[in-house]
């Protein structure tokens, strides 16, 4: 796999938009700390019990504008991160990591939700470039489909066992698959 970590990334200026589900200013249910998360629609997994059913269509949600997602995070000095969820936010790769880069000036970190598995994302980035910029981008990846035999309401911010919180800017270092301990020891 390229190792693009080092590079400055940039925006890609033509993508402006991106499509959501939804928005929810402050969070602290999807991931450490005070979040801003993005709720991206479409999602191709259709885990058996998924919470969010109407994000799986990609004809749904609604276009925004990557600079007005922005100034809604600017609005709350409170927020210490931003949490990018849905749907499947790696079928989006390109405007998220733009709106990422945006996020990142701003001094916030980034958590990433995706029904696929880092390897699997790992594999897909040799496709498409915008998926590994986007992980190289990311602090935090929750990855896995919500498996409804391994549901465990006791894990935070995870639905299901099998669901792992990986330490992304360590696993690139290392080439190895780090987990984030304070996430997957929390009950
Ligand atoms: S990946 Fe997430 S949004 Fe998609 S079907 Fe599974 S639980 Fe639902």
């Amino acid at each position: 796999m390229e190792n693009e970590i080092s590079k400055k990334p940039n925006t890609d200026l033509e993508v402006q938009s991106l499509r959501l589900a939804g928005i929810v200013r402050e969070s602290i249910v999807d991931g450490i700390g005070i979040r801003f998360v993005v709720f991206v629609q479409g999602c191709p997994h259709k885990c058996e019990g998924c919470q969010n059913p109407q994000t799986h269509t990609f004809n749904g949600g609604t276009e925004v504008k990557i600079d007005r997602i922005i100034n809604e995070i600017k609005k709350n000095p409170m927020i210490q991160g931003v949490t990018f969820s849905g749907g499947e936010p790696f079928c989006q790769p390109k405007g998220l990591y733009a709106l990422g880069v945006e996020i990142l000036k701003l001094g916030l970190n980034i958590t990433v939700y995706s029904g696929y598995t880092f390897e699997h994302l790992c594999e897909m980035a040799k496709q498409d470039k915008y998926i590994l910029k986007l992980l190289q981008i990311c602090d935090v990846l929750i990855d896995g489909k919500f498996v409804k035999e391994e549901k465990d309401l006791r894990l935070r911010f995870r639905g299901s066992r099998n669901q792992r919180a990986i330490d992304l800017k360590k696993s690139f270092e290392t080439n190895t698959t780090v987990l984030v301990d304070e996430i997957m020891n929390m009950k």
